[in-house]
């Protein structure tokens, strides 16, 4: 555990805390949704066998409630089909549109609540800036975020244009992209003031081979919370990085939350600013298995602030940063709902936040 002057930890188990453990806030009114942001189906030519009425079965299967197809555009020169198919449609799912951008300059995914004009964003190829793509995806109200930012199709554009959201974690958390490299270049972006919302993203193609052996939709699995079970509400929590990742849809999720003023109720989530001065941090590990230890680390400005072994029951802790901050959370453990051919290849990671703010809308 590391100290600083200004930190008291108070590490307060279950409710022996006093009236210095934030309560959740009650008058929450928002529900978390769980779904996938990176899928393909047959109309990628890579994904031929990855029918959509057979991901719609999984999906629902595995309880998402929200769903995207994002397939790459370069296969069908920017003409989509995904959102035309009849397949696509779910009694039980929120349904967002989606598309893979797919460029030889990188990858990125634009998120919509509703059908949108993808061959204005497919003209913007080689040779566009990033922010005539940011420009136009902005103009559309879609969300920009870019895929395996470090990975064999890394991004090209850099990162000084605007963004929405970056895929932090791509299918295995150690292999094929480098997702720890992808954390770290998030954390320098948000040490720069930036505020973007990671995600992640199974980028599943197959149903039928392998692949599906090591990791499957919902590895990882992208939560957020969101005002209501409609795609304007998922878009609209994406965009305010009220997000976190768990490497399953079975797995545990971080609620992490802050008391910012003062009362004792813990109204602030992730994806938040609150104006700099003490704040009263509370993290839950949700879905906690009875008995695991989990390794919390946060993550101040980019650097370890606090590590713990944790367990089911809340922790808090408390901070007075004295300029812009941010503090995001990961917990590693046992990943024992990760496909078993795959398990290995997971790593420990089992779930991530996004940041809680400080001084950002300063
Ligand atoms: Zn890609
Ligand atoms: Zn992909």
């Amino acid at each position: 555990m590391r100290l600083v002057s200004t930190l008291t930890i108070l590490l307060a188990l279950g409710c022996d805390g006093g009236s210095s453990v934030p309560e959740p806030d009650p008058s929450e009114s928002r529900v978390w949704l769980r779904g996938d942001l990176h899928l393909h189906s047959h109309h990628s030519t890579d994904a031929l066998d990855n029918r959509m009425d057979a991901i719609v079965a999984r999906a629902e299967s595995v309880g998402f409630d929200y769903f995207v197809v994002t397939d790459h555009d370069n296969h069908v020169d920017g003409m989509l089909a995904t959102w035309d198919d009849p397949a696509y449609r779910s009694d039980a799912m929120v349904l967002l549109y989606g598309v893979e951008w797919t460029s030889a300059v990188g990858h990125a995914n634009f998120f919509g609540a509703e059908p949108f004009d993808h061959p204005a964003l497919y003209a913007l190829r080689e040779g566009s800036s990033g922010q005539a793509i940011a420009d136009e995806a902005e103009r559309q109200g879609l969300h920009f975020s870019v895929n395996h930012p470090l990975g064999s199709d890394p991004w090209e554009l850099g990162f000084e244009h605007d963004i929405d959201g970056i895929e932090v974690w791509n299918a295995l958390f150690l292999v094929p992209n480098d997702n720890e490299g992808a954390l770290a270049l998030w954390d320098t972006l948000l040490a720069e003031g930036r505020r973007i919302t990671a995600r992640g993203g199974s980028d599943n193609h197959h149903q039928e081979t392998s692949e599906a052996d090591l990791f499957n939709l919902g590895n990882p699995t992208t939560w957020v919370l969101a005002e209501g079970r409609t795609p304007e509400a998922v878009i609209a929590a994406l965009n305010g990085g009220h997000a976190t990742v768990s490497y399953a849809p079975s797995a545990e999720r971080i609620d992490f939350t802050a008391d910012a003023d003062g009362d004792g109720v813990a109204e602030t989530v992730v994806g938040d600013s609150v104006p700099v001065g003490e704040l009263d941090f509370r993290l839950v590990i949700t879905g906690a298995r009875a008995g695991a230890t989990y390794a919390l680390r946060v993550v101040k400005n980019g650097a370890t602030f606090l590590e713990r072994e944790v367990g089911a029951d809340p922790v808090t802790f408390s901070d007075t940063p004295t300029e812009r901050s941010s503090y995001r959370v990961e917990v590693r453990g046992e990943v024992p709902d990760a496909p078993s051919a795959g398990a290995i290849l997971f790593g420990d990671m089992v779930a991530l936040s996004n940041p809680i703010y400080v001084g950002f809308d300063d």
